[in-house]
């Protein structure tokens, strides 16, 4: 790919909601492609859609950015601060009749619509308002406030190599002539985005494909402006599990949803680069290598689906080599969304340590140390079937030698083992009771160890029960 000297990407969010997975994705790709090429990324909030856009919603998108460690050299620029650029850019297009006000109200507007209906003719602005050599526009109503057009070029087609899909070409008779600035003043995405990628000298575009029938129109106004064109890069769309366009109701969409759910932010973007991005058949990856492979190749052209089964996999990994100290305050967090107060301690950390390899999320892994927490509830059923005679005095007795051991692995498993030589037992038969007693459950890691990580008086009481 030839590159131009300074790669600049960046990555433009609506405040209008969270971030979504798909808009975090393209996030990535824009990242590590300035990273790899030594270049910069900056992040812009378009805000223009102002009834819609919210701080919280910024503060949401930045969150979740600083999350996934996403970091931006330049930013957050926001559109709406940048209003009056875009104004002297519109009287600067108007000067050199690239673009014009159109005075047609609302009401002149639909009865067009409804004319080109009956007609069966494409629905499109029919140029009332264009300036053209010899032509005698309509008096200027004093009581409208006008938009303002692009006018799009009438003829010939609009082609660009994309950086993901390959060559696309667009009719320019596809094409209306588009309003870029709205009677309030403020502008419309597609033009705001043109002097913005223009201004921050953005050199790649990488965004979702629904942008794609967007592209036409920004290459015309770069043309019009004599901007250099950034290359483009339109992504598939992610599709959920069942095959269809994620989305809310088909389970968590945004970013800060899986830090909720115990993911870790190296495993999400693990996930996510290689959701529409491969590099040979790896399946794992760190951020470095992330950046050092990124080079905006390999992107897949058509949709990728989200695979909450792989992603829990990758997560997986990440949680068996994670650190016991940080897995210990994310733990901790998970309880303090149930309402439990747990301090990140050493203790908690050792607890970490002894059940990450079965768990996928911290949010499992909080569901495992809640009995350590919290009172437990032995299923009667399957306790009942467990606890024979011979049993219960030798639960009795181990209970008693517990009383007294060293509160260590060594010496719990060994009042375990002296317990069972007394009683003619099998483990199972003694170590299944005392987790379901001690644990709620008749599955554990090796009890002693188990044991070991609680306070000695909970484990008495619990076998007294
Ligand atoms: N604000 C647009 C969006 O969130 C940006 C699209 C673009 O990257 O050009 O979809």
């Amino acid at each position: 790919m030839s590159t131009p000297s300074k790669i600049r990407t960046r990555i433009a969010p609506s405040p209008t909601g969270f971030l979504h997975l798909g808009t975090a994705r393209t996030a990535l790709y824009s990242w590590a492609f300035a990273r790899h090429f030594g270049g910069e990324f900056v992040l812009r909030i378009e805000d223009t859609d102002v009834a819609r856009s919210t701080q919280d919603s910024v503060d949401q998108i930045l969150a979740a950015m600083r999350w996934l460690g996403l970091d931006y050299d330049e930013g957050p620029i926001y559109q709406m601060q940048r209003l009056d650029r875009y104004l002297a850019v519109i009287e600067q297009m108007i000067a050199a009749g690239t673009a014009y006000r159109c005075y047609c109200t609302p009401e002149e507007l639909d009865a067009m619509k409804a004319g080109q209906e009956a007609r069966g003719e494409k629905r499109r602005y029919d140029g009332t308002w264009r300036p053209a050599p010899g032509k005698v526009l309509p008096p200027v109503p004093a009581d409208v406030k006008p938009v303002v057009r692009f006018a799009n070029p009438v003829d010939g087609v609009v082609t660009w190599d994309d950086l993901v899909k390959g060559p696309i070409s667009i009719a320019n008779e596809e094409i209306d002539d588009l309003i870029i600035l709205r009677p309030d003043g403020v502008p419309t995405y597609n033009f705001a985005v043109v002097v913005d990628d223009w201004d921050m000298a953005i050199t790649h575009v990488f965004r979702g494909d629904e942008h794609i029938n967007n592209t036409p129109w920004q290459i015309n106004i770069f043309e019009a402006l004599k901007a250099p064109l950034p290359r483009f890069g339109h992504c598939p769309i992610i599709l959920g599990d069942d095959g269809l366009k994620l989305s809310k109701r088909r389970g968590a969409v945004s970013v800060t949803a899986y830090e909720e759910g115990g993911y870790l932010p190296e495993a999400m973007l693990n996930y996510l680069a290689r959701l529409g991005w491969s590099h040979g058949d790896h399946e794992l990856f760190t951020r470095e290598q992330v950046v050092q492979w990124f080079d905006g190749t390999h992107l897949a052209k058509s949709p990728a689906q989200w695979d909450p089964a792989k992603l829990a996999w990758v997560n997986a990994q990440y949680l068996k080599q994670a650190d016991d100290a940080r897995l210990a305050t994310l733990v901790a967090q998970q309880f303090a969304r149930r309402g439990l107060t747990v301090a990140a301690d050493e203790r908690l950390a050792a607890r970490c340590a002894l059940f990450k390899d079965r768990c996928s999320t911290t949010v499992e892994l909080a569901d495992w140390l809640a009995m350590y927490e919290a009172p437990v509830t032995p299923p009667a059923d399957e306790l009942a079937a467990q606890t024979t005679d011979t049993v219960r005095t030798a639960l009795a007795a181990l209970r008693e030698r517990l009383a007294t051991v060293a509160w260590d692995k060594a010496a719990i498993s060994q009042a375990i083992k002296d317990t069972i030589g007394e009683h003619k037992l099998k483990m199972p038969q003694l170590a299944i009771p005392v987790r379901l007693l001690v644990c709620g459950r008749a599955q554990t890691p090796s009890i002693d160890a188990v044991l070991a990580l609680f306070d000695r008086e909970t484990v008495l009481a619990r076998l007294a029960a």
